[in-house]
């Protein structure tokens, strides 16, 4: 039997954690065969192929191969190789996460050619349309004929653009699942321990984001808050490529008291926030991991496609010149919000698309990885 084949796209470092649960989900599933399609927008071992190995995914099934250029160059040459192999081998559903670059050109590519396509974390709004996740968001989000929302407000972002419901569908944040399904490895990883650090008594630092990063008139004050914050609180900051990057061309450094580290593992990197006293950030998926996990989070941005971590008090907004006030802010304690399972209400979605007998999403048979338990 060949089985219903739905394409896992992922393109980016935040990617993987969000088909790694669907990977998971489908892999045994006699009815499914999941392709993971890997477009190479990250591409190295810190980005790309050590993460896949610690989440248990496999090597890609395909390799388009694509690295990361301008957002004209990704998204372009994405299209082109993606379209290749949909014209060549159609899947019966091509599934697109996130918002980077190469989604939003993976998400062109199917619909060009007619693929059903599915985008998991839909909804997600900033309303900073300076943002480029942004604009790829709404593009992904308007091109997609199934959109499986992690919350209310996604669902309501989606009717109020004119979506029509009946194609949303709110399954949870599946970024959630995977740091349930890790949280024993994270759990026995040393982390602070490792670096000298003491539990509760240091900070995490990431930062990446175009409008932080890219101009040296935006880094320096930035650097210049961290240097502030360390004075009192150790911090540790793995720095992600672009940022070093920039750092290079700029001439700008670390502060004292900031310890810059690579890109870290996932497992590695959790295991710091998790015993961390706070994390400053602007990725949009460290905001949910922090906030999933009781830790107070600090975003340096001016809007957050995440509102619920800030409404519901576990991360505050921020920028070079309140952040030192916003890091010492008291936070109320809150149970968790998401439940880890989404990925079984996507599988049972795919399930019924596949016209396989419907099955309620809790029974559906699903397995973690071996290193996940
Ligand atoms: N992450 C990681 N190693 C690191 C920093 C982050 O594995 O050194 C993970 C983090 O736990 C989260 C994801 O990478 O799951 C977030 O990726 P990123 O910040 O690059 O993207 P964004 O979420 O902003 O799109």
């Amino acid at each position: 039997m060949r089985g219903f084949v739905v394409h896992l796209v992922a393109a980016a470092r935040p990617n993987l954690m969000k088909v790694a649960p669907l990977w998971w989900a489908l892999k045994d599933q006699p009815w499914c065969r999941p392709r993971l399609v890997h477009t190479g927008q990250h591409r190295d071992a810190a980005m790309a192929g050590a993460i896949m190995a610690e989440l248990g995914l496999p090597a890609p099934h395909v390799a388009l191969g694509i690295a990361a250029g301008t957002h004209g160059e990704t998204i372009g040459r994405t299209i082109e190789a993606y379209d290749r192999l949909l014209a060549a081998d159609p899947p019966d559903l091509a599934v697109v996460v996130g918002d980077v670059h190469a989604s939003l050109a993976a998400a062109i590519a199917a619909r060009h050619r007619g693929i059903p396509l599915a985008h998991l974390e839909a909804g997600l709004r900033c309303f900073d349309r300076s943002m480029p996740e942004e604009t790829n968001r709404l593009l992904i989000d308007h091109a997609a004929d199934i959109l499986w929302t992690t919350d209310a407000v996604a669902d309501a972002n989606l009717r109020r653009e004119g979506i029509d419901p009946v194609r949303i569908e709110r399954v949870g944040d599946v970024t959630i699942d995977t740091l349930e399904m890790m949280r024993g490895a994270i759990a026995a990883h040393p982390g602070p321990a490792g670096l000298g650090l003491v539990p509760h008594r240091y900070g995490v630092v990431t930062l990446h984001r175009p409008a932080n990063v890219d101009r040296a008139d935006t880094l320096a004050p930035l650097l210049a808050a961290l240097a502030d914050i360390a004075r009192d609180l150790p911090l540790v900051f793995p720095v992600h490529p672009r940022t070093a990057r920039r750092m290079a061309e700029t001439g700008l450094a670390l502060p004292p008291g900031v310890h810059g580290l690579p890109p870290l593992g996932y497992v590695a990197f959790l295991a710091l926030v998790a015993r961390s006293a706070v994390v400053i950030t602007d990725s949009g998926g460290v905001q949910q991991e922090a906030s999933h996990l009781g830790i107070a989070c600090v975003t340096l941005r001016p809007a957050t496609e995440r509102p619920d971590t800030v409404t519901r008090g576990t991360n505050r907004l921020a920028d070079a010149a309140t952040l030192a006030a916003a890091v010492h802010a008291p936070r109320p304690a809150h149970p968790p919000h998401h439940d880890g399972q989404a990925r079984l209400r996507v599988a049972a979605a795919i399930r019924r698309l596949a016209g396989a007998v419907s099955v309620p999403a809790g029974r559906a048979a699903v397995r973690a990885p071996r290193s996940a338990s």
